[in-house]
Parts: structure tokens; C-alpha cells; sequence
């Protein structure tokens, strides 16, 4: 694909909702500010959370449980349109009491703590799309 091009619009710095599930909250940001496409990161610590590890080999994503208070070390993520709403991919590095770290695509995390910080993007519309190759929808 060739790049898709964008002016930076709105900073957003917010924190999320304690007991919320930081992806939807990211989603629920967009959607009442009617953002489409955004780069974000987050920072704080999650009760606990699941993360995905993708299969390439079998198509589908294995999930890793954190079943405990975690750091988030890191968060990384974009928002576009998916189904023509807008869609959150992140990825976390979330990082346990002993500093040992669980990483991968973020599926879910619950709050304790958290504070993101959204650029939005104003340009094209970014869609995702379903891949045939991986059977992940990706952007086109
Ligand atoms: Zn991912």
C-alpha cells in the first residue's frame, strides 16, 4: 500500500476510567469525539488483562492471561475505521511485581490506573479490510 498521509490535529491527554477496559475506553474516546484515525500511548497499571499472540501458522490468536496487578510499561496504538467505526489495535508491554514483562497485542485490560495520550490525524480515510494472506484486517 502507498502511505496514507495525515495532518496532525488534536492532542488529547486524558486518564481512563478505573475498572474500565482500556481498549474500550480508547474506542468509546474516538467514537464520542468522532476521531477516525489516531496514534496513542498510554502509561499505569492494569488489575488484569489478556493479550494475543498471534498464530501464523493456524490463523488465529493464542491468548495470555494476566491474572494480576500489572505496570504498563508500555502501550503503544493507532485508531481507523473498521466496519466504518472506529477501531483500536494496541500493544502492551505490561510488566509484573518481580519486573518480569508480558507483551502482545492488547485484547483487554482493566484499569487501575491509566493515563493516554491520543494524537489525532486528519487525512484520508484509513480503512481496515480483511487480508486473505494473514485473515487479519488490515489497512488498505
Ligand atoms: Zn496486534
Amino acid at each position: 500500500m502507498d502511505p496514507a498521509e495525515f495532518d496532525l490535529k488534536r492532542n488529547l491527554l486524558i486518564r481512563a476510567k478505573h475498572g474500565s477496559d482500556l481498549v474500550q475506553f480508547i474506542t468509546e474516546l474516538a467514537e464520542d469525539r468522532g476521531i477516525t484515525a489516531a496514534v496513542f500511548t498510554a502509561i499505569g497499571a492494569i488489575k488484569h488483562a489478556k493479550l494475543g499472540f498471534y498464530d501464523q501458522e493456524k490463523h488465529k490468536y493464542h491468548e495470555i492471561i494476566v491474572d494480576s496487578p500489572h505496570e504498563i510499561a508500555s502501550c503503544i496504538g493507532n485508531v481507523s475505521l473498521k466496519d466504518g467505526k472506529p477501531f483500536v489495535h494496541a500493544h502492551a508491554v505490561l510488566a509484573g511485581e518481580d519486573g518480569n514483562t508480558k507483551a502482545g497485542h492488547l485484547i483487554e485490560a482493566i484499569v487501575f490506573a491509566a493515563e493516554i495520550h491520543l494524537r489525532e490525524l486528519k487525512g484520508v480515510k484509513l480503512e481496515r479490510k480483511y487480508d486473505e494472506e494473514t485473515t487479519l484486517s488490515l489497512w488498505r
